[in-house]
């Protein structure tokens, strides 16, 4: 037994396919649902002490376990408690961006709205500068509470976050966002309501339906505004549109969607992923890095550049 079994609330081999969008995962040896962001340092600790490795999840939308599950404990950020303070909105990690979104029109603040339909935790938006339609989490971010077991919690702004494209410091230091801040501006709401529905409605034309993770590979131009090299054309132009490997696939609708057909292993992922970044980096010298992150049975898996 170890400090992780006595835990009360603790899940033993919970299967984590339904709690992400791209469907796939085995079971976690442990799980825990947090409602509380400050009960998570507590259960890190208990990981350590067990020697067990752990991930944090928040809405499972840029995420892929392995179909053998996770020999760790999976905390689950469902912490959602929320309120504005002046012109600032200040969100619990756990909560939705399109929470956040409904809460701010109805409390008389705008400047979120072009964010509406990127799914996803507050927190995993702030980890990889999630963003859509020109705006990213970092044009938005006043500051956060984050946590490390060295330094413990502390509120860290935005230059120490050293936000880029689809990138912040907490990508590598694996840090996690416990509380956000968020600076948006009274303005006109209706507007705003307006805006969120022709994105919505924008979105659904583009966006293929299924088992996904949204974009698998960054653009290598370093954006996601159309301008320079989209990961989406290259992968198409190597030909993989509709190319299955064992379950997962390459979507008819969009190049960097990488699809679970809902029988798609890890190594099905790695195989198409590793035969995509070898044909781009051929045809084009280009090294496609992943946006996914893809967590194996003992941790996360990484992105080895291809030779
Ligand atoms: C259909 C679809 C469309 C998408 N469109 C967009 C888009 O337009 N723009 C865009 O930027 N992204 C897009 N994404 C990707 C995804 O929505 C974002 O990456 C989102 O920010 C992930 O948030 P999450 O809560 O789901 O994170 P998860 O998938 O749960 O986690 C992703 C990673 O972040 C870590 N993490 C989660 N919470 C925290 C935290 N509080 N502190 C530290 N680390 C944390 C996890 O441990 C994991 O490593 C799309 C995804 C899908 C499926």
């Amino acid at each position: 037994m170890g400090r992780l079994d006595n835990i009360e609330g603790i899940e033993r081999g919970k299967a984590l396919g339904p709690l992400t969008t791209f469907g796939m995962g085995g079971p976690a040896d442990y799980y825990y649902r947090v409602t509380d962001v400050m009960k998570i340092p507590a259960l890190l600790e208990a990981c350590a002490a067990d020697g067990l490795p752990y991930v944090l999840l928040g809405w499972g939308s840029n995420m892929v376990f392995s179909d053998k599950g996770f020999r760790g404990l999976v905390i689950h950020n469902l912490a959602k408690h929320i309120e504005r303070d002046g012109e600032l909105v200040v969100a619990d990690s756990g909560t939705l961006l399109s929470q956040i979104i409904q809460f701010s029109l109805k409390s008389g603040l705008t400047g979120m709205e072009k964010l509406i339909g990127v799914p996803g935790t507050i927190g995993g938006a702030v980890r990889g500068n999630a963003g859509a339609f020109g705006l990213e989490i970092r044009h938005i971010f006043e500051k956060a509470l984050i946590y490390d077991s060295e330094t413990g919690v502390r509120e860290v702004d935005a230059d120490y976050l050293r936000f880029d494209y689809r990138h912040s410091r907490v990508k590598d230091s694996r840090e996690l966002v416990l509380k956000v801040w968020l600076k948006l501006s009274p303005g006109d709401t209706e507007a705003g309501v307006a805006e969120v529905r022709k994105i919505i409605a924008s979105r659904a034309g583009k966006h293929p339906t299924g088992k996904s993770a949204g974009s698998f590979f960054k653009n290598p131009s370093g954006n996601s505004v159309g301008v320079g090299l989209s990961a989406g054309l290259l992968i198409d132009q190597c030909g993989f549109k509709g190319t299955h490997r064992g379950g997962a696939f390459i979507s008819e609708k969009h190049g960097n969607f990488l699809m679970n057909d809902g029988s798609a292993t890890m190594a099905d992922v790695l195989e198409l992923s590793h035969e995509i970044q070898q044909a781009v980096q051929q045809k084009f010298s280009i090294n496609l890095q992943r946006e996914v992150a893809l967590v194996g049975e003992h941790g996360y898996l990484d992105d080895a550049p291809v030779k």
